[in-house]
C-alpha cells in the first residue's frame, strides 16, 4: 500500500491520505493494536464472534467498579468488559466467595476489551467476554482505592524454592472451596490453575470429583484463577471449545507436568533463520469482528452492568492519531461521571 501511495501522491496527494486513513488503514496494523485502542464496548446486542482466542465481542457491559463483594483490579487496563452472562457470574460468585469465607468477596482481574479481540500485552484468550481472571487474594475489609489496585503485588500461591508446590502456609481449605465453587457452575466451562493447584485440589477436595474434570492444569495462574463459561445457547458466531475429557483429570494428563517435557527449553537449530511470527490482522478474526470495531460506541454509563456503586473513568485518550479508532472515538462522548448514584437495571 505504502507504494502504491506514492504513486497516488504523485498523482493527487489530497487522495493519498484519505486513502490512509480510510478502510485499508485497519489492515496495516496488527488486530491487537486496533482493539486495544478501542475504549468503550459496540451499541449493539451481545454477542460473541469466534473462538476465546481469536475473535472479538458485540455489545459488551462492563462490570461495576466496586460492588459490595468484590472490586475490580488494575482499572486502568481497561478490562472489566465481557458478555452479561459472564459478568452475571462474576457478580454471583463473588457472593457465593464471601459467603465461603472469602474475605469480603473476590478481586477481578481482567476480563475482556470493551470490543474483546486479541490485547497489547497480556493474554492469548479473554477475546470474546467469556473469560474472567480472579485473584487468589481476597477483598480485604477496607476496600482498596484505585491507587491501590494498580499497585498491589500478585501474591504467587507457590513455594518457589520447590519444584512445583503449593506453599502450604498460603494455601487454605478456602482457596479450594472457592475454585470448587467456580467450577460448580453449569455455565462454567474450565477454569483454569497452576498444575500444582490442580494436584493440591486432587489430594484435598472431598466433594463432587466429577467437577474437578472442569478444572484444569494450566502455566501460570499461581497468583490467579481463570474462568472460561460456555458460548452462550444464543451466539450462533462462538465457537465453543471441545469438551473437557471425562474424570477428574487426577490422572497421567496430571502427571506429565510434573515430568521435564513440558518445563524443557525448545531445542533451537542454530543453522535456523528466525522468523519474525506474523501479526495476526484484522482479516484473521471473524468477518463480523469488522463490523464490531467500526459500530458506534455505547457509553461507559449506559454499558455498566446491573448496580454500580461507584464509576470509574479511564484516563482522556493521548494525542490523536489519524486511524480506525480515533475515528470511532471521536463519535463518543465520554460521560462525567462522578458517582453513579443508583442502581438501575440493564437495558
Ligand atoms: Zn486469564
Amino acid at each position: 500500500m505504502r507504494i502504491s501511495c506514492i504513486l497516488k501522491q504523485l498523482l493527487a496527494a489530497g487522495l493519498c491520505l484519505t486513502f490512509l486513513a480510510g478502510p485499508g488503514a485497519a489492515e496495516t496494523r496488527p488486530a491487537k493494536e486496533l482493539f486495544g485502542g478501542a475504549k468503550l464496548p459496540s451499541r449493539a446486542e451481545p454477542a460473541p464472534f469466534g473462538s476465546y482466542a481469536k475473535g472479538c465481542m458485540a455489545g459488551a457491559v462492563a462490570i461495576p467498579t466496586d460492588g459490595p463483594t468484590w472490586q475490580a483490579m488494575r482499572l486502568s487496563r481497561n478490562r472489566r468488559w465481557g458478555h452479561p452472562r459472564m459478568i452475571a457470574l462474576l457478580e454471583r460468585f463473588s457472593k457465593d466467595a464471601a459467603s465461603l469465607g472469602w474475605g469480603t468477596g473476590i478481586l477481578i482481574g481482567d476480563v475482556s476489551q470493551p470490543r474483546g479481540g486479541p490485547m497489547l500485552f497480556g493474554h492469548a484468550s479473554h477475546q470474546i467476554g467469556l473469560d474472567a481472571d480472579i485473584w487468589f487474594t481476597p477483598r480485604p475489609a477496607q476496600p482498596l482505592t484505585p491507587q491501590e489496585r494498580e499497585d498491589l503485588p500478585f501474591t504467587s500461591m507457590l513455594d518457589k524454592s520447590r519444584f512445583l508446590t503449593v506453599d502450604a502456609r498460603r494455601w487454605t481449605q478456602t482457596h479450594t472451596r472457592v475454585v470448587m465453587q467456580a467450577a460448580s457452575y453449569p455455565e462454567v466451562e474450565r477454569v483454569f490453575v497452576n498444575p500444582a493447584i490442580k494436584k493440591k485440589l486432587c489430594e484435598t477436595w472431598r466433594g463432587d470429583r466429577s467437577l474437578l474434570g472442569k478444572v484444569r492444569p494450566i502455566y501460570g495462574h499461581d497468583e490467579h484463577f481463570h474462568i472460561r463459561i460456555h458460548c452462550p445457547p444464543d451466539a450462533s458466531g462462538c465457537k465453543p471449545q471441545a469438551p473437557v475429557a471425562k474424570g477428574d483429570g487426577c490422572d497421567k494428563s496430571l502427571a506429565w507436568w510434573f515430568t521435564d517435557e513440558p518445563w524443557a527449553k525448545p531445542k533451537k537449530d542454530p543453522n535456523a533463520k528466525p522468523v519474525k511470527p506474523r501479526q495476526v490482522m484484522l482479516s484473521d478474526l471473524p468477518k463480523a469482528c469488522a463490523a464490531v470495531l467500526a459500530a458506534p460506541a455505547r457509553t461507559l454509563e449506559e454499558a455498566t452492568f446491573g448496580a454500580g456503586l461507584t464509576a470509574y473513568s479511564p484516563p482522556a485518550p493521548s494525542a490523536p492519531a489519524q486511524n480506525i479508532e480515533a475515528i470511532i472515538e471521536s463519535a463518543t462522548v465520554l460521560p462525567d461521571l462522578g458517582p453513579v448514584p443508583l442502581p438501575r437495571p440493564f437495558p
